[in-house]
């Protein structure tokens, strides 16, 4: 319990669990049930604007929180039909020599960059296009994701929108009954594991609610949620994309042409505003991370997993899964860097070579003074004081 303002505003909490999916609390804690408790909503309303909360570098005595992070998920697409690319069966296969790692936290994340719809047309590309990506895949790989571990996905991204409202919905339905928290343009996701009350608020930068660009409405949603959860988490997809890409300017960047957001900026805001974990990706390759006011931001995760959708060559096919464990007021107290690399079409494997240490360390150390994590890919904190 970090947030001496929740108790203060009972009323607010109530009436975001108010407008809660019933049957998506009932989905969630079935199939919830080996992480207990894991008690889930998704709230389908835009946080009210707030006031600032004070920050606590400390952590605080209670159960600690484990979240297991990673970055883009590209499950192929089945659109246009005629040029189809979905991976074999339910896309089991994917994610098989990752699976053990992302089971075991108590909240698992991904950016999900594909519409699950089993129908509809793109309202971004039109069918004969050669060079513009919409990504569609059917519902029933959500199933997929949840038995792969996830139960927690940004779904705000350049490509959730690629089939419009509908294919957003299509989604949420889709998630609902597998099971999987999600937070976008529809909303912020609501939870409770171990009774801490948890949020995840999932920020992108197109024209939806949830920009990047816009820090102040961004800090607002932020102040709202901490006000009536214990940990607020952010993902946030933004910043320029490729192999040039890797490191934080601490300045606005722009990607063919639009403004992907001043990461740096937004991650520290949100810090200020209340945020106790910030998730981003979007750039397809690592990025450093650094630990602000106690606070862990990992300004890139990479690509994780994809089927024929990504440019996989050198920096673009290494990711990793990021392990983190919180204080019950969102102080990070341990993390570890799991190397990943993906293998074509995009499947994740352990890799043996451990490249995203050395990767996550070096730009942690030259774009924020400090590596965060030693040799072996851990960080912790008793360690470093
Ligand atoms: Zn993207």
């Amino acid at each position: 319990m970090s947030r001496e303002a929740k108790s203060s505003t009972p009323m607010t909490f109530g009436l975001l669990l108010g407008l809660c999916v019933c049957c998506n609390l009932q989905v969630a804690r079935a199939t919830a049930a080996h992480r207990t408790p894991f008690h889930a909503v998704t709230v389908l309303a835009l946080p009210l604007q707030g006031s600032g909360l004070a920050v606590e570098q400390e952590p605080t005595p209670g159960p600690r929180i484990t979240i297991a992070a990673v970055g883009d998920i590209q499950l192929g697409s089945g659109w246009p039909e005629e040029r189809a690319v979905l991976p074999p069966g339910q896309a089991e296969s994917m994610f098989r020599h990752v699976t053990e790692r992302l089971r075991t936290a108590d909240v698992t994340f991904g950016n999900l960059e594909t519409v699950l719809a089993d129908s509809g047309e793109s309202t971004k590309c039109r069918r004969g296009s050669g060079n513009c990506y919409a990504f569609r895949a059917p519902t029933s790989y959500a199933a997929t994701l949840r038995a792969t571990g996830f139960n927690l996905l940004s779904v705000n991204n350049n490509h959730a929108a690629d089939f419009g409202t509908f294919g957003l919905q299509a989604t949420a339905v889709a998630l609902d009954e597998a099971g999987i928290l999600h937070s976008g343009p529809l909303g912020l996701a609501s939870w409770e594991t171990q009774s801490v009350t948890m949020a995840m608020l999932a920020f992108s930068t197109g024209d939806g609610p949830y920009r990047v660009q816009d820090i102040e409405a961004a800090q607002a949603a932020v102040r709202e949620a901490s006000r009536a959860h214990d940990l607020v988490l952010v993902s946030f997809h933004g910043g320029a994309e490729g192999p040039g890409a890797t490191h934080v300017p601490k300045a606005p960047e722009t990607a063919f042409g639009e403004n992907r957001g001043d990461v740096y900026a937004f991650a520290h805001s949100l810090v200020d505003a209340g945020a106790d974990l910030v998730l981003g990706h979007g750039p397809h390759v690592l990025r450093g991370m650094e630990i602000y006011r106690g606070r862990l931001i990992a300004y890139s995760l990479g690509n994780f997993a994809a089927w024929h959708g990504f440019n996989l060559r050198g920096p673009l096919g290494l990711s990793a899964i990021l392990n983190v464990t919180l204080a019950p007021n969102g102080v990070v107290t341990a993390a570890e860097i799991h190397p990943v690399y993906l293998e074509a079409p995009g499947v994740p494997k352990p890799d043996p070579e451990r490249r995203a240490v050395a990767i996550i360390r070096t730009l942690s150390r030259e774009d924020f003074g400090d590596a965060v994590f030693d040799e072996d890919g851990k960080f912790d904190r008793s360690r470093r004081r």
